[in-house]
């Protein structure tokens, strides 16, 4: 284990997970993080960079790609992935507005959604005015597959992850849709700095090669398929929209996954203003558990138990990436982030805690113990019999 630093720009520590091919994890995974440099993390780094693009000659990039693809006959020209949030609100927005684009958006759906997600899911379609395809797996085994993600790896977001990165792509080739739009890239984030000179998501994130009809190194909650089917009573039918898209199949339609965060200066507060006044996007009336925002990521219930396992593995919550987000953006000063983060990181999201016990069908005791379990003894301590979160950035 390295030793914990925090950022000297924002509240971001080196133990912030990078995106990892989320098909091929498994639990015996060294997890890759963070890179910092001078004191200073690899998302702050990238944001001095990032104020010195010439946005012009980025948007008359994205111009070209347009041009190259725009249809002619009123036919779908492009994918929008996403859920009807800020991104996804603003991504299928702009293309269509600013750039005379014919998106067919789709959406992986949640697992459970909030009355405020569905809401907003149903105003992207009816104010911003697009087609879409909800697409929903299998909710017996997508439940279960959730709960298992949990008990093995501490990730329950795993098989949504995987969904959601491969439904553009796969309804690319299913309609035959080369151009697919994603927002940011997440490496604005803190993957590699270079992932951010170019457009493109890499196509490992999304296909594999297959070998007599068999992805040959594919894991799916942290198990191997023939695990699944022959230990959790899996029907291996139901496990194909988890699968990575054959190689051959990407290449044969051309498929071509962006980020319009390439093409556009992201700022996710921007984002949600636009989204307000363009798709009908409304935030929380209350701020969310865990942080103080009322924004991101609203529209499914188990984000709220994703964010505290991270914090329990990684001592990094919601709070944490809200700031450290806001502080890059000017929006809060770094003295603001830390109390906030100081505040509301820690904070047990309880508001959805029954439904979610009710979804992944298990115990409240059980519950403890699988979270026990990914306990980092760098971030938590057993003090008077209770767990203690340890190590939180003083300044
Ligand atoms: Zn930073």
């Amino acid at each position: 284990m390295s030793e914990l630093l925090y950022c000297k720009k924002c509240v971001i520590s080196n133990y912030r997970p990078s995106s990892v091919v989320e098909f091929e994890n498994k639990p015996s995974d060294e997890k890759p993080y963070i890179n910092f440099k001078n004191g200073v993390c690899s998302a702050c780094i990238f944001k001095e960079i990032k104020e010195q693009i010439d946005w012009d000659s980025r948007k008359q990039e994205l111009e070209v790609l347009c041009d190259k693809y725009r249809s002619k006959n009123h036919s779908y020209d492009c994918i929008v992935p996403g859920s009807g949030g800020k991104d996804s609100g603003f991504t299928a927005h702009y293309l269509k507005n600013e750039m005379g684009m014919n998106p067919l958006t789709v959406t992986w759906a949640p697992h459970i959604y909030t009355n405020n997600g569905w809401r907003n899911f149903q105003a992207w379609i009816d104010v911003g005015g697009f087609d879409n395809f909800l697409i929903h797996p299998n909710g017996k085994v997508h439940k279960k597959l959730t709960r298992l993600a949990f008990e093995k790896l501490g990730h329950p977001f795993q098989p949504f992850i995987i969904g959601q990165k491969m439904v553009g792509p796969r309804m690319s080739v299913l309609h035959d849709i080369p151009l697919v739009f994603y927002g940011e890239n997440q490496a604005e984030y803190g993957n590699n700095i270079e992932d951010n000179y170019s457009p493109l998501m890499e196509n490992r994130f999304f296909s594999s090669t297959y070998k007599d009809g068999k992805v040959e190194n594919f894991y799916l909650s942290g198990y191997q398929e023939q695990e699944l089917i022959d230990h959790h009573n899996i029907n291996p039918k139901y496990l194909e929209i988890y699968k990575p898209l054959d190689s051959n199949k990407i290449k044969k339609a051309g498929t071509e996954v962006h980020f319009l965060g390439y093409y556009y200066k992201w700022d996710p507060q921007e984002m949600y203003y636009y989204a307000v006044e363009n798709t009908g996007f409304r935030a929380n009336d209350t701020r969310t558990q865990g942080s103080y925002s009322k924004y991101a990521g609203i529209d499914d219930k188990i984000d709220w138990l994703h964010y505290f396992m991270t914090v329990v593995k990684f001592g990094i919550g919601r709070a944490t990436y809200d700031a450290s987000q806001e502080i890059r953006n000017e929006k809060i000063t770094r003295e603001e982030g830390i109390s906030l983060v100081q505040k509301y990181d820690n904070e047990f999201p309880e508001i959805y805690f029954e439904e979610i016990l009710e979804y992944l069908d298990i115990e409240g005791a059980k519950f403890w113990e699988i979270v026990d379990k990914f306990r980092n003894p760098l971030f938590w301590k057993k003090i008077n019999n209770q767990w203690s979160r340890i190590n939180i950035i003083e300044n």
